[in-house]
C-alpha cells in the first residue's frame, strides 16, 4: 500500500520559534528514518539553516532570478541532516511586491519538478503567520497542507496572532479539508504559561500538542548551525523535541478551530494574571 505523505503547515507569530521548532521536530522524525521535505515559506529564508549546517541554500526566487526558468530540482532543493530535503521559497526585497509570492512560485515549481515523491512521510511548510492572507495562506488555501500546528507562547501578542491564524484556518476549512492539529507552546517562561495555554486551546476546541521548554542550549546549537538533536543528542532539550515529534506522529485530533473575539481573548489573559491592571 502506498503510504500517505502528511503535509503539515507550521504557523505562528514572527520570532516565536517556528523555524527552530520545525527543524528540531524534523530532526527527531528523521532520526527514526522518516523521509521529510521542509519548505521554508518565510521571506527571512532561515527555515532550513539548522538542517543544512554549512551548506548554503539559495532561495527559489533568487535561483529563478539568476538562472532563468529552466532549472533542475537540485538547484532549489538540498539535502540536510539525515537526508531531509530542504527548500527556501524566499521573498522580494523588503517593501517591494507581495511577500507571499515566493511561496506560490516555490510550490508550483516543486510540483513541476517532481519534488513531491510518494516516498515522503512528511512535508513541513514553515510559514510566517502574523497574517494569514494572500500568499501566506497558500499552503493551506491550495489544499497542499491539510494539517496545521500553531506555535505560540503565553505572551499576549503570540496568542493574539494564534487566534488570528485560527480565524484563517476556520475560513479555509469551509472550502477545503484543512484542520488544526494543535498548538505547540514554545515557552517564554511566562507565569502560569501552561495553564493559560490550556485555557486558550480549550476555547479554540483544540489541544496543547506539546509544551517545549525554553533552554539556552537552543542558541548554542543555533550559532553552530545545528538542531539541538544534532548538537547535543543526549541533552534534555533534545529529548523534549523527540517527544514533540512523537506526539505529532501519533496525533489523531484534527478540528476546525473556533476562534474567539478579542474581548474573550483578553478575558482569558486577565484571568491568568497576564495583564497588569491597576487595583480598583
Ligand atoms: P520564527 O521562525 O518563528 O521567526 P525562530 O525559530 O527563528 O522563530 O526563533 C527565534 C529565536 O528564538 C531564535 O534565535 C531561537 O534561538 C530562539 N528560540 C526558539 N525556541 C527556543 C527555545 N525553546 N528555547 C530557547 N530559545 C529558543
Ligand atoms: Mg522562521
Amino acid at each position: 500500500m502506498a503510504k500517505k505523505t502528511r503535509q503539515i503547515a507550521i504557523y505562528g507569530k514572527g520570532g516565536i520559534g517556528k523555524s527552530t521548532t520545525t527543524q528540531n521536530l524534523t530532526a527527531g522524525l528523521a532520526e527514526n528514518g522518516k523521509k521529510i521535505m521542509v519548505v521554508g515559506c518565510d521571506p527571512k529564508a532561515d527555515s532550513t539553516r539548522l538542517l543544512l549546517g554549512n551548506l548554503s541554500q539559495r532561495t527559489v526566487l533568487d535561483t529563478l532570478r539568476d538562472e532563468g526558468e529552466d532549472i533542475s530540482l537540485e538547484l532549489i532543493m538540498k539535502e540536510g541532516y539525515k537526508k531531509t530535503r530542504c527548500v527556501e521559497s524566499g521573498g522580494p526585497e523588503p517593501g517591494v511586491g507581495c511577500a507571499g509570492r515566493g511561496i506560490i512560485t516555490a510550490i508550483g515549481l516543486l510540483e513541476r519538478l517532481g519534488a513531491y515523491t510518494p516516498d515522503l512521510d512528511y512535508v513541513f511548510y514553515d510559514v510566517l503567520g502574523d497574517v494569514v492572507c494572500g500568499g501566506f495562506a497558500m499552503p493551506i488555501r491550495e489544499g497542499k497542507a491539510k494539517e496545521i500546528y500553531i506555535v505560540a507562547s503565553g505572551e499576549m501578542m503570540a496568542l493574539y496572532a494564534a487566534n488570528n491564524i485560527a480565524k484563517g484556518i476556520e475560513r479555509y476549512a469551509k472550502q477545503g479539508g484543512v484542520r488544526l492539529g494543535g498548538i505547540i507552546c514554545n515557552s517564554r517562561n511566562v507565569d502560569r504559561e501552561a495553564e493559560l495555554l490550556r485555557a486558550f486551546v480549550k476555547e479554540l476546541g483544540t489541544q496543547l500538542i506539546y509544551f517545549v521548554p525554553r533552554d539556552n542550549i537552543v542558541q548554542q546549537a543555533e550559532i553552530r548551525r545545528k538542531t539541538v538533536i544534532e548538537y547535543k543528542p543526549d541533552s534534555a532539550q533534545a529529548e523534549e523535541y523527540r517527544k514533540l515529534a512523537k506526539s505529532i506522529e501519533k496525533n489523531k485530533k484534527f478540528i476546525v478551530p473556533k476562534p474567539m473575539t478579542q474581548e474573550r481573548l483578553e478575558q482569558i489573559l486577565l484571568e491568568y494574571g497576564l495583564m497588569d491592571v491597576p487595583n480598583d
